[in-house]
């Protein structure tokens, strides 16, 4: 990988080819010496405003500049663990951001994303000083109190993701701010180093893979691999190091000759180098057994045409070179679930060497590389006045997997349930599967009960045997990818069901949410965090009713709750939905303020500490 052709400062970034926009962010990313340190520290908002401008040439660098004073100023006596002044780090969190091609807005609220966490600034004072949209994003960014919920990093990751149905930005500016989180792990023990690696790898890796945004997957990924497996981290960096000036020469001989060939055959495009990330050459080499690293030479070829362009040029590659059998995919006829598209071809280049050749339109490139943030790096100008529109909301189709989402946030009956689903979900291997006339994606490792479940609940509570490729199978077998399942139904009316042991087998987040649903305990709190809302005001209502007494304004509770050591009165609502404070109290506590009417301070309630925490997501 080029990583020097990031650094050099002041380049515009809107003119860097799009296949550097990755060496620049790994650049950035990965070691302090090779970041960009030439800027003087005076003005520490220039950077990002170079950076911002150089993409976004009329962006509004007032709302940085105002946005960093105040995220400076709350951050002021904070350190970060490795001795650097805490505001560094969301600096830097905008700048990935800036680099990706994002909003000023989204790069304000980057400026902001930890003072309502970790400072006195409140969320209604930013939404006073920078407007609902900004106090959104930083709002759906800020962990919930493990003080004052049993389950805050389930629930945290529950509220990211609603949040992000809102505004997909808020899941972009979490990715940024794990990812420089990454980067400074250094300072941390090597077990909380591995704890939030891994966390990282089985969360919002897979998260910024299926938005879409294959820019940040990669630096991201190889962060997560330094962490996870240093020695072979060490071992690939140094292959890829020692080869780098071979490969180089070696590529642009192939991308001379394949620009060539393109030509002759009169198709309008061009190929670029595209080197691998040492996670995928970690992968592959793994996937291989292999003993040292391997690492493919890979060049894209882009296309400025429609689909058929696309198979016109894998005829003119494969005419050019041997095609190496058994190693063709078309991703453009079956997308991935995350709507890549593509041909995956590999050749035997010159010297007998293998390469790696990815097609695809200029269309389909942009789509890769940005994902759902695309809209926003390219935002959609009126042609006459070259006036800023607003950027255009990501294509519905892109947003997929989020609706996904959160159609299963709001089937699962609690936060952890709905993370656990989550993380089936998000399994990184896929299969596909055929079935009644469906092509399914499953997590790898699914069985025809998946399969069932994922046709219908209604087929998945009635199965009892099925057929993989015209054989009876158990319903408990692995599938593979390409199989053809047919479910049998049971017609009998007194059938039993679904049995419980399903649960010990099943992958796929349907099956699980609806099994666990049927077998779990029915003591768990309800609905989603807006029903526990509705319910903990209901609560107060009533109980004030009991005693014969109403509200007359809100400020009383809120003030409660902030004197009772809760971060909002929403934090304060949902405890008492969930029974962990009874409203009772809460409202006598109330009355007594209200009567007295001046600083009495009630006792203070303790909420309960849930040792059932599982892995983290939010560090
Ligand atoms: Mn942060």
């Amino acid at each position: 990988m080029d990583v020097d052709a990031g650094a050099s400062p002041g380049t515009p970034l809107g003119r860097i080819g799009e296949s550097l926009l990755a060496a620049r962010l790994r650049a950035m990313l990965s070691w302090p010496a090779s970041r960009d340190r030439s800027v003087p520290q005076v003005d520490p908002v220039q950077r990002l405003i170079r950076t911002h401008r150089g993409v976004h040439p009329d962006a509004d660098v007032n709302l940085l500049r105002r946005s960093y004073s105040v995220a400076e100023r709350a951050h002021r006596d904070q350190k970060r663990k490795s001795g650097e002044p805490y505001i560094t780090h969301p600096l830097e969190v905008a700048h990935i951001l800036a680099v990706l091609g994002m909003d000023t807005v989204t790069l304000a609220a980057a400026l902001l994303h930890d003072t309502v966490e970790d400072t006195d600034y409140t969320l209604p004072q930013l939404r006073a000083d920078f407007g609902a949209e900004v106090a959104l994003l930083v709002n759906g960014v800020t962990k919930f109190d493990k003080a004052h919920f049993a389950q805050a990093e389930a629930e945290t990751i529950r509220k990211m993701i609603v949040s992000a149905g809102k505004d997909i930005r808020v899941l972009v500016i979490k990715i940024a701010d794990r990812l420089h989180n990454m980067e400074t792990l250094d300072a941390r023990s090597p077990a909380s180093r591995a704890r939030i690696a891994s966390a990282t790898r089985e969360v919002l890796v897979p998260l910024c893979d299926r938005l879409g945004i294959q820019a940040l997957k990669g630096p991201f990924e190889d962060v997560v691999l330094r962490y996870v497996d240093p020695e072979a981290y060490q071992l690939i960096d140094e292959m890829v190091t020692r080869e780098r000036p071979h490969w180089n020469e070696y590529v642009e001989r192939f991308v001379g000759a394949g620009n060539d060939a393109l030509k002759r055959e009169k198709l309008d495009g061009h190929l670029i180098p595209r080197p691998r990330h040492y996670y995928t050459i970690w992968k592959d080499t793994k996937a291989a057994g292999s003993p040292s690293p391997i690492n493919l030479p890979r060049v894209v070829v882009i296309l400025d045409g429609d689909e058929a362009d696309c198979y016109a040029a894998l005829g003119v590659m494969h005419q050019r070179w041997l095609p190496i059998p058994g190693r063709f995919k078309d991703y453009i006829a079956a997308p991935k679930n995350n709507l890549y598209r593509s041909l995956h071809t590999t050749v035997l280049g010159p010297d007998d060497q293998m390469v790696e050749v990815l097609i695809r339109t200029d269309q389909m490139h942009k789509a890769v590389e940005y994902g759902v943030v695309a809209p926003y790096r390219y935002p959609v100008r009126p042609p006459r006045f070259g006036k800023k529109v607003p950027a255009a909301a990501p294509k519905q189709d892109q947003m997929a997997w989020l609706r996904r989402a959160l159609e299963l946030e709001a089937a699962a009956p609690d936060a952890v349930q709905f993370v656990q689903t989550l993380r089936c979900d998000l399994a990184e291997q896929q299969i596909q599967v055929f079935g009644h006339g469906t092509r399914m994606l499953l997590p790898a490792g699914a069985t025809p009960v998946d399969v069932a479940y994922e046709l219908s609940f209604r087929i998945g509570d009635r199965c009892v045997a099925a057929t993989v490729n015209g054989v009876l199978t158990p319903l408990n077998a692995e599938l593979t990818d390409g199989d053809v399942v047919d479910i049998l139904v049971s017609r009998d009316k007194n059938h039993p069901g679904p049995r419980p042991e399903w649960l010990d087998f099943v992958k796929s987040p349907n099956a699980r949410l609806r099994l666990s649903r049927r077998f779990s305990e029915p003591e768990a709190p309800a609905g989603t965090v807006s029903d526990r809302l509705q319910i903990g005001r209901a609560a107060i209502g009533l109980a004030l009713r009991r005693r014969d007494r109403a509200l007359s304004s809100e400020q009383r509770l809120v003030d409660l709750a902030q004197e009772l050591g809760y971060p909002d009165l929403d934090t304060l609502l949902i405890a008492i939905a969930e029974h962990r404070v009874r409203a009772d109290v809460i409202v006598d506590q109330l009355i007594a303020s209200v009567d007295a009417s001046a600083g009495q301070r009630g006792i203070p309630v303790q909420p309960q500490q849930s040792p059932t925490e599982s892995s983290s997501l939010t560090g």
